[in-house]
């Protein structure tokens, strides 16, 4: 990488955040950092902008406002809160920003940054499965650059350098199976919060743990895939491989098979991201495939993981069955996060709140998306309701 650039971390107290902000630490000559946001992490986010003397720091729960300018006193960081001020701070035009809150929470800052035409290193996968046609065409008018950081689909990306999409017989997304691939379908009622956070390979944040284990997370990247590598629907699929070592595939006409592997660290995606088309140094320990022994697959089970189907189903079904499937998602993984609901009852109330929509009408702008996720959270919660 040469020269310095000015990064943006919309997220930057999750997961991804920390990775984010670990490889920046690390290399503090390479970015300039603009804005730092939260949803309400305000000590946490103020000591990140403090440390890496960031531009503005943004807590979108406005009632954490408070507690943020007080930690920040006599910092020079701007403080600031609420959803305008996240929208605002994610069009500060960061040479790059990197979009990493969770859910559809993400979707209006994402668009914001998307707006301003620079790079946009994309983790946040809920906002482009809601917005789909609208955020691909918004990349496309403003001439930014959307760069996948879901491991898979960084994968996928770098697999795809070089070559004509037009010559993709297969694009394959590896999944790991999460912690209940082994489990009975009888056992799967009785999974705990505790049990489906508990990520076989993966340290991640609690929305995507919860989705790892239903198989949600891998129906949500079929459906990002979809949008982000225009091959066709029909030339998806997805492979179970509990080592999380092959982070995806693509298969040429001539039979050829290019895979991208790596340790399961979200170092090393982003890392391909912030760098791209360089490449930086992580300080992941190098792969040691003699150490690991044996690469496995297998094809998924959707009778007892039944959310790629509905994946595959509401990317068929098209227009804004999507983001349905993804608010209903969100409602239902955070009631089984809060003890309300079963595992099984993710998948279960996603479905049928799919099943109770009539009219998919494609959303075409910004807020016809937002007003679609807001009504399927309603319904979510009405279904929910009914059910119980
Ligand atoms: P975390 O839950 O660890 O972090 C989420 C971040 O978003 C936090 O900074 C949080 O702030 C902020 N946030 C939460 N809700 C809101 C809101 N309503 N408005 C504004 N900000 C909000 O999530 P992860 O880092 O695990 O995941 C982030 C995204 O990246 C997700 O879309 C996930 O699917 C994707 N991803 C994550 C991977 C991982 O390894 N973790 C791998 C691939 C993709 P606060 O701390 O204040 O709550």
């Amino acid at each position: 990488m040469t020269g310095q650039r000015t990064i943006s971390v919309l997220g930057a107290t999750g997961s991804i955040g920390a990775s984010t902000l670990d490889l920046v630490r690390r290399n503090p000559d390479a970015f300039r950092v603009v804005a730092l946001t939260a949803n309400a992490q305000a000590a946490e986010l103020a000591a990140l902008a403090r440390e890496f003397r960031a531009e503005v720091a943004v807590v979108a729960d406005e009632a954490r406002l408070p507690e943020l300018r007080e930690h920040l006193a006599g910092s020079g960081v701007e403080a600031a809160g609420g959803p305008t001020a996240l929208v605002e701070a994610a069009a500060r035009g960061a040479d790059i920003t990197v979009a990493a809150i969770v859910g559809c929470a993400g979707l209006a800052p994402t668009m914001a940054a998307i707006e301003q035409g620079k790079v946009i290193a994309l983790a946040n996968k809920e906002a482009l499965v809601s917005a789909g046609e609208v955020m691909t065409a918004a990349v496309a008018r403003t001439g930014a650059t959307l760069l996948p950081v879901d491991s898979e689909h960084n994968a996928i990306f770098q697999c795809l350098q070089g070559n004509d999409a037009a010559n993709v017989r297969w694009i394959t997304l590896t999944a790991s199976g999460g912690p209940f691939r082994d489990w009975p379908a009888e056992r799967l009622a009785l999974a705990t919060p505790a049990e489906a956070v508990k990520h076989p390979n993966w340290s991640m944040g609690a929305k995507i743990s919860v989705d790892s284990a239903t198989m949600m997370n891998k129906g949500l990247e079929f459906i990002e895939a979809f949008h982000l590598f225009p091959v066709g629907v029909e030339r998806l699929r997805i492979i179970v491989h509990p080592q999380s070592i092959v982070h995806s595939m693509v298969e040429y006409r001539d039979g050829s098979t290019l895979a991208q592997l790596g340790p399961s660290d979200m170092r090393v995606p982003i890392a391909s991201a912030l760098a791209w088309p360089a490449r930086m140094d992580t300080p992941c320990a190098p792969l040691d495939l003699a150490a690991i022994g044996e690469l496995t697959f297998r094809a998924p089970d959707e009778t007892r993981f039944p959310a790629t189907r509905l994946a595959r189903e509401a990317v068929t079904a098209g227009g804004s069955a999507p983001a349905v499937l993804n608010a209903a998602n969100e409602i239902a993984v955070a009631a089984f996060l809060a003890g309300q609901i079963a595992f099984t009852d993710i998948a279960e109330n996603a479905a049928r709140v799919l099943d109770s929509m009539n009219d998919f009408s494609a959303p075409g702008s910004l807020d016809d998306v937002i007003l679609v996720d807001r009504a399927a959270r309603a319904r979510t919660r009405e279904t929910m309701e009914l059910a119980h």
